[in-house]
């Protein structure tokens, strides 16, 4: 069976498809999105992302032509379309066709695509092993040039600290701000633990909300720990007892090495480990029903 893709209104064949090369959303990544996922026939912590949809949306002056329950009817007749139990959801919305100049108010109709599809993990081997990630040489855009806090269709930025990993060999890479900061992963956020303190980084210097990330305070303190927003330098992160990434697309995954130093003993920790068993269990039976 082909994908069937949500396209301003219609459903569409995959090859079918298609954005005009005058959409701005392709000429300057003007445009948001959100990536989510399917567990079991639910959608995972969907009005959190669609808050997050619209508030980007609204930060970048881009109407989203559409109503939240329109959103929320596409999204799920796509999954059901597309015949899936677990999956990946891609909600884009672009600014649209306009001119070659800049100008967002020449674009008359905002664009909106879902894509509801299977979705390629980390191997298993990563979450037992931990991933060996490394330090970027790339900076996070800073919040007084773009807020990071935006999810929007221009991703260079970590695109260039993707290669940067690559280049080293590494899945991940950890990007500081110009202070120094450790703000986050090229597509997750970041989390330490010291003494049985759990630390990430505040979204104000520079990362994004993410919603996994949201997930994993509310269970970490719900088991009782004590969790803190508090910024750290790579000196925390070498010392750290364990570390780990999340991310709709990770989830919960250890990092056993950085820069050469091993974390803790190496291995993912029984902290990490039993934040991602509780996060999966949730995962399994929470959400929005499609
Ligand atoms: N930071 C960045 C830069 C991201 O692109 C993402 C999304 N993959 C995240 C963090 C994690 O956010 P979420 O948990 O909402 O997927």
């Amino acid at each position: 069976m082909e994908e069937v893709i949500y396209l301003d209104g219609e459903f569409v064949a995959k090859g079918d498809a298609k954005i005009s090369v005058f959409d701005h959303g392709l000429l300057y990544g003007d445009g948001v999105f959100e990536g989510i996922r399917l567990y079991e026939k639910n959608i995972f912590r969907f009005e959190q992302h669609l808050d997050r949809l619209w508030s980007s949306a609204r930060s970048i002056m881009l109407d989203i032509p559409m109503s939240r329950e329109e959103m929320i009817e596409a999204t799920c007749e796509t999954c059901r379309r597309n015949g899936l139990t677990n999956g990946y959801i891609r909600l884009v919305v672009t600014r649209g066709v306009g001119d070659l100049g800049l100008a967002p108010w020449i674009c008359k109709k905002p664009s909106v695509f879902i894509i509801a599809a299977g979705i390629q993990l980390y191997p298993k081997e990563l979450y037992e092993n931990g991933l060996q990630i490394v330090t970027a040489a790339t900076r996070r855009i800073a919040p007084d040039t773009f807020s990071a806090r935006v999810k929007s269709l221009n991703y260079l930025n970590n695109i260039m600290a993707k290669i940067n990993a690559q280049n080293a060999g590494a899945p991940e890479a950890l990007l500081l701000n110009r202070e120094g900061y450790v703000v986050e992963a090229t597509a997750d956020n970041v989390f330490l633990i010291k003494d049985g303190m759990i630390t990430t980084p505040p979204t104000y210097i520079g990362a994004l909300r993410g919603i996994t990330r949201d997930a994993a305070i509310d269970i970490a303190r719900h088991q009782g720990y004590t969790v803190r927003e508090e910024p750290f330098a790579l000196y925390e992160v070498y010392d750290a007892d364990e570390m780990f990434l999340t991310g709709t697309a990770a989830e919960v995954i250890s990092v056993v090495k950085v820069d050469g130093r091993t974390i803790g003993n190496g291995k993912p920790g029984p902290i990490t480990n039993k934040l991602l068993q509780e996060f999966r269990a949730i995962t399994a039976t929470d959400g929005t029903k499609i």
